[in-house]
């Protein structure tokens, strides 16, 4: 993950009502919402979205209490909140080239580039915190499977929240600072470089084994084969300088130390494979072969002489290659240096750079490993 600031949101201008036919704009009404402009159904977007919120905690009611019986009231909330999402649905999507602006198009979690498919990805879930589905400090860029595992789950869910807040009726703002505090968030947490770093090892009877810092950054280290249809990654790596070959993957390490970087383990679930008919998810498959990309690359460029020209190649490819904390972490353990200065450090400042908005934009540069 890569620490973030996803700024003040220059860009990105929510219309602040929304307009509707007249059975949403009448049920709105029958709830005790007044329009704004009764003759074109429109009202404020504070008040669609406390009506969604209302529809959620009355679900949240009748799930409970297993009630089953359809209220006038019931029915109008269930109508306005389905008229309420497909609009907002077309507010926050403009977020998304701004945040790609100011983020540069990576997935924010995973680290993938995104050359299409940009999502913007709400941290606290709009279907259990609606208030905030189209603020943006609620939001960040995601892909697919990344947005796909979080959204699924609707983690963490309003009543675990409220626990955090200690208080029996939190504000929506409690829960939003709650929900904040208690993970590792990519724009809110800079100690993302040692607490969720990337790591190689081997795949053997389906346990994970690091390698040490030495043997998974040897620059002889080669892949050997990738299938997509598992998304198994064969290599060949040395040990002891002996070259073994099998199974490999990079993956994300959680310290358990730190809890809300391990609460993110289970957020978005960087590390699954999955079953093998899915083919969709592919991001530890992709994670693997960027490091073993990236060694390719600093075996080269360790072999060159580095001048400004070589150094601004070296981080084009990095732009290409995306994957930002794999390459931290390579670069960390690899330990290389350019004159004095250790590569990862230059990495991270030269590539988060506020002049070259084409590499890793507005990177949080405060805890570099
Ligand atoms: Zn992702």
């Amino acid at each position: 993950m890569r620490p973030v600031n996803t700024g003040n949101g220059a860009g990105y201008n929510p219309r602040d009502t929304l307009s509707f036919k007249s059975t949403a704009s009448d049920n709105l009404k029958l709830l005790g919402y007044c329009p704004i402009d009764n003759t074109k159904g429109k009202f404020s977007l504070t008040d669609c979205l406390a009506a969604w919120l209302r529809y959620r905690q009355t679900e949240l009611e009748r799930i409970h209490s297993k009630k089953k019986t359809k209220s006038a009231t019931w029915t109008a909330l269930v109508q306005v909140k389905n008229a309420i999402e497909n609009q907002v649905g077309t507010i926050y999507k403009t977020a998304a080239v701004p945040l790609s602006e100011q983020l540069g198009t990576f997935c924010s979690y995973c680290g993938q580039p995104l050359y299409t498919s940009v999502e913007v990805e709400h941290v606290l879930p709009k279907a259990n915190y609606p208030t905030f589905s189209t603020s943006w400090k609620n939001f960040v860029l995601a892909c697919g499977p990344c947005n796909g595992k979080k959204g699924k789950s609707d983690k963490p869910s309003r009543s675990e929240a409220i626990l955090w807040t200690n208080k029996t009726n939190p504000t929506e703002g409690e829960l939003y600072t709650a929900i904040r505090a208690h993970y590792s968030w990519p724009d809110t947490q800079p100690m993302a470089y040692r607490w969720m770093p990337v790591r190689l090892g081997w795949v053997k009877n389906g346990s994970w084994i690091e390698f040490s810092a030495s043997e998974s950054v040897n620059l002889n280290n080669i892949i050997l084969s990738t299938s997509l249809s598992t998304r198994k990654v064969i290599a060949q790596v040395y040990i002891n300088n002996i070259p073994k070959q099998g199974e490999v993957q990079a993956q994300v390490v959680y310290d358990k130390s730190k809890p809300t970087a391990f609460a993110m383990k289970g957020m978005v679930n960087l590390n699954l494979i999955g079953n093998t008919a899915n083919t969709y998810d592919r991001r530890m498959m992709n994670r693997t072969v960027a490091w073993f990309h990236i060694l390719g690359l600093i075996k080269v460029f360790s072999q060159v002489k580095m001048n400004a020209q070589t150094w601004q190649t070296l981080l084009l490819m990095a732009r290409v290659t995306g994957f930002y904390s794999t390459w931290v972490s390579v670069l960390n353990l690899s330990n290389l240096k350019f004159d004095q200065t250790k590569w990862v450090d230059k990495f991270v400042s030269d590539s988060a750079s506020f002049k070259n908005p084409d590499f890793f934009p507005n990177t949080v540069t405060t805890d570099v490993p």
